[in-house]
């Protein structure tokens, strides 16, 4: 953030020289063996050098260029941005886990709707076209032609087969696998009532996989981009303090990282909720996408930093923000009769209402602001406003289970 008082270099200096001589003192007292520690001891805010001076009513407890390895360690120490860089590193371990769940368990449901006329289409179909997609599931499986053996192994194994629509794509590829055996190596040995009944079974049992399930991507967009922000911040946090060549890129890698958070969020919402609708969703999609690269290619700009710019900043971010208002009414028009509409906006309104509270403590440093010097290493405002940006991101990942759970059931 940018520095409100910018000190001269001379003051700075004067200023970090003394306060080093305090703790030196104090540390000499302690012994001889405590001197190597004292020279990274934490200063006050009135001996930081201008680029880190952002908030004047944190007073001490700051770590002031300290080499990286000292820098890298303090991750485990208590100053001032300890909880500043654990909140969102927890935060980011939330989100790793929170994908691993999602790729792994959630499953990918079939459209149930669809699948009931699928075996009709299926069975008039070509028994080769049919055995071509089995083949090119299973590479292992050159020849279905020992089809009275196949259609009694299929019969066998028809009971399991009745909960394929909640399989995901794995389990369906196993069954298969453990239903049809390998070596098939006689053709023309079969009956025309077996083929028939055999086109039956092999068109139920595949149904699933020619259904595609409602893409995973945009969901899988707004992990990623929740979890480069929250890595991001929290690793600004850490190194910062390094050097003004160091706090210049993190933070530019920060304001990217919000970005991209902001704008990814944008696209489970606008993807499902207007798949069936092309031009909006490609409309919305191409605006906030556009809108986040701009955003991040001007944060890379010098100029962006300059105090200045902090409310360009600010309006920038908040506009990216609340231009999600357009598509979330627009859902609401379209859909106001579909109680998912509804479910994912009241999780839409939460989310609006942790980031809006966030910003609104970022903003107006509170409560530090009322009591200067008291919150310094617990409480102040950043920490507040990191925690509610997780809370955010942890509600709108709970929008985005609804959604697919709408889509993959209803499909358009
Ligand atoms: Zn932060």
């Amino acid at each position: 953030m940018a520095p409100t008082a910018v000190a001269t270099a001379e003051e700075a200096e004067r200023l970090a020289a003394a306060a080093w001589g305090e703790e030196g003192e104090e540390e000499g007292k302690r012994g001889a063996g405590m001197k190597r520690r004292k020279r990274y001891g934490l200063v006050e805010y009135r001996a930081l050098p201008g680029y880190l001076r952002d908030n004047e009513y944190i007073h001490r407890h700051y770590r002031c260029e300290w080499p990286l390895p000292q820098v890298l360690l303090s991750a485990f120490s208590i100053h001032n941005e300890t909880l500043n860089v654990w909140t969102h590193l927890i935060g980011f371990f939330i989100f790793l886990a929170l994908t691993i769940y999602t790729a792994t368990q959630v499953p990918n449901v079939v459209d149930i709707q669809s699948l009931k006329h699928l075996p009709d289409v299926l069975r008039n179909a070509d028994i080769h076209k049919i055995q071509a997609e089995l083949v090119s599931c299973l590479p292992s499986l050159p020849h279905l032609s020992d089809l009275e053996k196949l259609k009694d192994e299929l019969k066998s194994s028809w009971n399991s087969m009745e909960v394929l629509p909640s399989l995901s794509r794995w389990h369906l590829l196993e069954l298969l696998s453990n239903c049809l055996p390998h070596r098939f190596t006689h053709t023309n040995e079969t009956s025309l009532s077996v083929l028939q009944s055999m086109k039956d079974d092999i068109a139920n049992m595949i149904a699933p996989e020619l259904i595609r399930p409602i893409a995973r991507w945009p969901f899988f967009a707004f992990l990623g981009g929740a979890m480069f922000c929250l890595l991001a911040s929290s690793t600004c946090h850490l190194l910062s303090c390094h050097s003004r060549r160091l706090a210049y890129i993190m933070l530019r890698l920060d304001y990217a990282g919000i970005a991209a958070l902001i704008a990814t969020s944008f696209y489970p919402p606008v993807y499902y909720s207007f798949m069936c609708y092309p031009f909006f969703c490609n409309l919305y999609l191409s605006f906030i996408t556009i809108l986040g690269v701009a955003t991040i290619a001007f944060s890379l700009l010098p100029v962006f930093q300059n105090p200045e710019f902090r409310t360009i900043r600010a309006c920038l971010f908040f506009g990216m923000g609340a231009s999600g208002v357009i598509p979330v009414l627009h859902k609401l028009v379209l859909f106001w009769h579909q109680p998912e509409a509804l479910h994912t906006t009241g999780y839409e309104v939460l989310m609006g209402l942790f980031y809006g509270l966030g910003a609104l403590v970022y903003a107006t440093r509170v409560p530090e602001r009322w009591m200067p010097g008291k919150f310094d290493i617990a409480g102040h405002s950043h920490q507040l406003f990191h925690i509610l940006v997780v809370a955010g991101a942890y509600t709108h990942y709970h929008a985005g289970l609804v959604y697919l759970k709408w889509r993959d059931l209803q499909g358009c």
